[in-house]
């Protein structure tokens, strides 16, 4: 017997983003499922995003395990931010889901894109959000109501694409006829309640129409997020013998079977059944090169932002070039770089810190981060500039001084929420009753 999966998925920019950064897979030849959510300013959610399912795909067809997939996906968007500096410090959510055998469910998980699994009509979490109140509410400190509306609840404390190592949650969970999962990002989660989820994907027994009434839910609840959804039919409940090639995104292209969307995506879909009173319909697509801000990334990030974005490029100085000396001395100027503060804000330089022998140092990258996210420390070692002999040292630093920036805005959180001082430090997958146990990484 070959294994049984119908899918229906859907993603949708929402109604209040310009560009979707989430993006899906589904490749119904490898049963392989997954949902990215990026982060990061310009393209770089989308390139996160597309980047990471491209790699989970392409490793798994060639025989990776999940888990070490989801390992070498998160190595080549490091690579690709490394690689263009436009791109730096963009990331994404990965929860990804393939079925080794007839009886298993194999999750892999980092994030706060989520996996529900319906069973007998009880909705269950699988997997953990790798966010500053996930943990929060793991340990006890905030309560799952206090989560939801809390103003932090999308930093994140785990992305691919931001660090070496990777730690991969992953779950296997033995699947029972009938049984459905559902993939989402946190477009959908934020904005509607688990009840109401239940409730739909218990009504709604065609999986492609219930991923798209899932995200008629959140557009309706105000789509202030990007919105994915995969829903996934397991086993053979009888009378759902649908072909699973029928629900699932655009076969039959030449393409790998894989299917992902970095734009908003209904063009792949056929049922429109339960879309009536979806205003999206119709609606013109943003340009996918609008250069608008990102909001899941905004809570994501202390300030609402924390994105990196390039300003300007250097231009050789066209005057200067008189003797080989003064060349070589202006090759000097031009190939240091810097990290400053410029108007309390903390910026990447190419040259020397005010000026060498004719060369004003040119602001590279500007970052969101502020002189006042910075400690006293930071800021005095920053005032005269902090100097590097390669562009790459110096971007790694200021990657670094946002992060700690990060972590001690988390930690203020923990500090301010609670009565106890210590951010707790995420316990390990446990075993979710009564499916999920956790796999030996
Ligand atoms: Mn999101």
């Amino acid at each position: 017997m070959t294994l049984n999966i119908r899918a229906g998925a859907r993603t949708d920019v929402g109604r209040r983003r310009s560009g979707n950064e989430d993006a899906y897979l589904a490749d119904e030849t490898q049963h392989l499922y997954a949902v990215a959510d990026g982060m990061g300013g310009h393209q770089g959610g989308e390139v996160a995003s597309s980047m990471a399912l491209q790699t989970v795909q392409s490793k798994v067809t060639d025989g990776t395990s999940l888990d070490s997939a989801v390992v070498q996906a998160n190595e080549a968007v490091l690579i690709e931010a490394n690689d263009n500096p436009e791109l730096v410090g963009m990331g994404c959510t990965l929860t990804a889901v393939t079925f080794p055998d007839q009886r298993t469910a194999r999750f892999a998980h980092v994030g706060d894109s989520r996996a529900y699994l319906l069973r007998d009509g009880e909705l269950t979490q699988i997997t953990e959000d790798h966010s500053v109140v996930g943990e929060l509410v793991r340990g006890g400190r905030l309560t799952p109501e206090q989560a939801e509306i809390h103003p932090h609840r999308s930093m994140l404390t785990r992305a691919v694409g931001i660090e070496e190592p990777l730690h991969v949650d992953s779950y296997d969970v033995d699947m029972l006829d009938g049984d459905r999962i559902m993939l989402c990002s946190d477009g959908l989660t934020t904005m509607v309640p688990n009840d109401a989820i239940k409730r739909t994907l218990r009504k709604q027994h065609d999986p492609e129409r219930a991923a798209v009434a899932l995200v008629d839910m959140a557009n309706k609840a105000g789509g202030i997020d990007n919105i994915t959804v995969i829903v996934l039919d397991v086993g053979n409940p009888g009378d759902r013998s649908v072909n699973l090639a029928a629900s699932a995104a655009e076969p039959g292209d030449g393409e790998p079977t894989g299917h992902w969307e970095p734009g908003d995506g209904p063009a792949a879909q056929t049922e429109t059944g339960e879309t009536s009173e979806t205003d999206k319909q119709g609606e013109q697509v943003p340009a996918r090169d609008d250069h608008i801000p990102s909001p899941l990334k905004e809570a994501r990030q202390r300030s609402g932002r924390r994105r990196v974005t390039r300003i300007a490029m250097y231009a050789i100085p066209a005057f200067a070039v008189i003797g080989l000396g003064f060349a070589a001395l202006g090759w000097y100027a031009r190939s240091t770089y810097f990290v400053g503060i410029e108007n309390g804000q903390v910026v990447l330089s190419q040259g020397v810190p005010d000026g060498f022998l004719g060369w004003d140092p040119t602001v590279e990258l500007r970052s969101d981060l502020n002189a006042s996210e910075l400690t006293q420390a930071q800021r005095s070692d920053l005032r005269d500039g902090h100097r590097f002999g390669d562009r790459a040292s110096a971007a790694q630093f200021l990657k670094r001084l946002e992060r700690s920036a990060t972590e001690r805005a988390a930690a203020e959180l923990a500090t301010t929420t609670t009565t106890t001082t210590t951010l707790p430090v995420a316990p390990p997958p446990a075993a979710l009753p009564p499916v999920p146990a956790p796999q030996p990484a």
